[in-house]
This record gives C-alpha cells, sequence and structure tokens, in this order.
C-alpha cells in the first residue's frame, strides 16, 4: 500500500540549502520535490530520550523544516549511555532545550518548537494539532495509549518505536489507512504486570536501530515514497540479528478506530513505570518503613531479615548492607516463601519501592503480617543514610 504524500513541496530551496541536501536531490525517488516536501513538513517527537534523540539528530538533517520536541524532563547522567543528543555539560538541563541545541549545530534551517509541559489529556490535542506526522519515543504506557488516541481522533499518522534489553519494534499507525496501535495492543496492561523501568535496561544502540527506522518511515510518509510500515509489524531482536515483519489488521472492534468505538475521549492512565496493583497499595498501609527506620533497625541489631527483591544485576551495582538477595520473581511464583524466617521480622526493599510492594502483598497474603517495605528502595537509602554509594 503506498499512501500519498503528507506535504506540499516548498516554494524553493535556497543555493545553501541546495548544498546541504545535495546527497538526497540525487536520489531520484526524492529529489528536488522531496527534499522540498521535508521543508514543508512539520513533525512533532514525543519524548527526547532515547528513541527521541536519534530520532530528532536525523530528522534535522534530513531537512525537515519544523521539528517538534514534547519532553517535561532533565537530562541525567544516567541517560548519556544511549541519548545521544544530549551530552556532558547539559546534564541538570531541560532535555528539550539541549535537544533544541544539538539541532541548531547540525542544521539551522530547523525551526524547533519546544513543548515542556507533561504531555496529558487536557494538552495533547492542542500540542499535536498542527503538526503533520508525530514520532512516538515515549517509554510508558500511559503515553503510548495517549499518543495513540489523539492521533486517532485528529486523524494523524504516527510512527511508534519500543526497545526492551536486546528487542525493538516499530511500525506506522493510521487509523484512516489502517490499523492503530489499539488494534495491535487493545488495553495497557494493569499496573504492577510491567517490569518497572529498573527491571527493564536497554542497549544503548538498540536506540538507534529503532530510531532510525522510525526517521525512515516518517521521511518516506512525508515525501510519499516506497511501502510505510502501516499494517505491518517490524520486529528487531539485536541479539540475534533479525528483522521480521508481521501484518497487523485493522480490528474492526477496536475500541478507539473500530466501527462502533467505547474510547471516545482521552483517557489519563496511571504513570506505569512505578505504578502498583491495588494490592500492594493496600499492603503497604501502615507497613512501609523509611531508609533511615531501617538503618536504626540494623545499628541497634534488631531481629529482622532484610530482603532485597532486585535482579542480581542491580544487587551488583549497588546493595544495602546485610540484604539477602531473592529477586521477586520467586516470590511470585511462590519458591521464596519456604526460605523466610518465621521468628524474625521480614524486611524487604527494591530499587524505589514499587517492587518490594508487590512482594509485602505475597508475603501478607502467605500469614507474615509483620512485614514491612523501604518506601523509596535503595535511592532512599543512598539519599538518606549513605551518599557514597553508587545509584542507577
Ligand atoms: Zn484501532
Amino acid at each position: 500500500m503506498s499512501l500519498p504524500p503528507l506535504d506540499e513541496p516548498a516554494a524553493d530551496l535556497s543555493v545553501d540549502e541546495v548544498k546541504r541536501y545535495s546527497r538526497h536531490l540525487i536520489i531520484p525517488d526524492v529529489g528536488m520535490a522531496g527534499q522540498k516536501r521535508l521543508k514543508n513538513a512539520k513533525v512533532l517527537v514525543v519524548g527526547a530520550g532515547g528513541l527521541g534523540s536519534p530520532a530528532l539528530l536525523y530528522l534535522a538533517a534530513a531537512g525537515v523544516g519544523t521539528l517538534g520536541i514534547v519532553d517535561f524532563d532533565t537530562v541525567d547522567e544516567s541517560n548519556l549511555q544511549r541519548q545521544i543528543i544530549h551530552g556532558v555539560s547539559d546534564v541538570g538541563k531541560s532535555k528539550a532545550e539541549s535537544a533544541k541545541e544539538s539541532i541548531a549545530e547540525i542544521n539551522p534551517y530547523v525551526k524547533v518548537i519546544l513543548h515542556t509541559d507533561r504531555l496529558d489529556s487536557s494538552n495533547v490535542m492542542d500540542i499535536f494539532a498542527p503538526y503533520d506526522l508525530i514520532v512516538d519515543g515515549t517509554d510508558n504506557f500511559a503515553t503510548r495509549y495517549l499518543v495513540n488516541d489523539a492521533c486517532v481522533l485528529l486523524h494523524k499518522p504516527y510512527v511508534w518505536g519500543s526497545i526492551y534489553r536486546f528487542d525493538g519494534q516499530a511500525s506506522v499507525f493510521w487509523a484512516d489507512y489502517g490499523p492503530c496501535y489499539r488494534c495491535l495492543y487493545p488495553e495497557p496492561p494493569p499496573p504492577g504486570m510491567v517490569p518497572s523501568c529498573a527491571e527493564g535496561g536497554v542497549l544503548g544502540v538498540l536506540c538507534a536501530s529503532i530510531g532510525s527506522i522510525q526517521v525512515n518511515e516518517a521521511i518516506k510518509l512525508i515525501a510519499g515514497i516506497g511501502e510505510p510500515l502501516a499494517g505491518r509489524l517490524m520486529i528487531y531482536d539485536a541479539l540475534e540479528m533479525t528483522y521480521r515483519t508481521v501484518r497487523v489488521n485493522k480490528d474492526p472492534d477496536c475500541a478507539i478506530c473500530g466501527t462502533n468505538p467505547t474510547v471516545t475521549e482521552l483517557i489519563d492512565y496511571d504513570a506505569f513505570c512505578g505504578a502498583v496493583s491495588e494490592e500492594a497499595a493496600e499492603a503497604v498501609v501502615g507497613s512501609t518503613i523509611s531508609a533511615k527506620d531501617l538503618a536504626a533497625m540494623l545499628d541497634r541489631g534488631d531481629n529482622i531479615y532484610l530482603v532485597d527483591v532486585r535482579e542480581p544485576n542491580e544487587y551488583e551495582i549497588v546493595s544495602i548492607p546485610g540484604a539477602t538477595l531473592i529477586p521477586k520473581g520467586e516470590f511470585l511464583n511462590g519458591s521464596a516463601l519456604e526460605k523466610m524466617p518465621q521468628d524474625k521480622q521480614i524486611v524487604l526493599h527494591c530499587k524505589s519501592g514499587a517492587r518490594s510492594a508487590e512482594v509485602l502483598a505475597v508475603l501478607k497474603n502467605a500469614g507474615f503480617s509483620d512485614a514491612v517495605h523501604v518506601g523509596g528502595g535503595v535511592l532512599a537509602w543512598v539519599n538518606q543514610v549513605d551518599p557514597s554509594l553508587p545509584t542507577y
């Protein structure tokens, strides 16, 4: 299926622009008309993070005339492993601002518009409306569904990408011509079922692999060339080094783009990263201690059994002295329960308190009624008790 070009060609290119884009201009399928369409294009990139970094850099270099950036976050040292649009001197600065500066250095002909509010149901329509195309570089389900639903309601195409460890996926969703994200994944997973940010991890270069596919598709849509990834899902395995595509059909019963939609307005889902299930939210009430409380218990030599429910590689980065590592999965499958002492109070912790809350619910169900967890996890420990330790 080929699609009509998203943009009309701009009136002209300056002499400098012709020089700059000459390697595009001599490709027959792009040519002067295609480059002028890029110049006229208005593309919004949601997230100036892992996927947004390479996407913004290549969209700018390609000569997309107007680039919008949605990001409310600031640059952190731990971003630099993959978010290559930011540098050491940008740490602490707004990601949107930092990205804008990098783009100006690559291509001063690009007009950059910054949107530094957190995207939600109240502002997404206004922010998206002026753009021809959205590139979704978000890393959480709440924003992903918001982007999809807004694009369906506004009849706009968007290029989606997702990354996890060594695995990447990408597709083009345009409900007017094919399936949307909900046709593929109808509902977000319930809170507590999603691995928290800390459990995930991503190979830095995977961002470039998937981000460049997204830019490739954006350019094709703008210029109206090639076979867009609409109706197909690209699945990339960096360890096996395989790319495969599977067909995605439009679901006539889709909740938003189907014939009788049930989602007729935008939904603000909970921020999933770190959100916990109802059982966990209940379990922590009255059973949460602070990192300082834990330090005092350890100092006094209280009769406690301190359990770190993170993964072994996280434990290797930083751990609380005296903690026994038993990953969350062993509690969920029940195998850890027999290791729990009956004569000691169990104190759980993880990175930030979400996973330990889930495990606390399991323990309370199993009868360990005096078990507690450390609010804020190992991050709080570093912050409040031992700032000499590393964080991640
Ligand atoms: Zn749909």
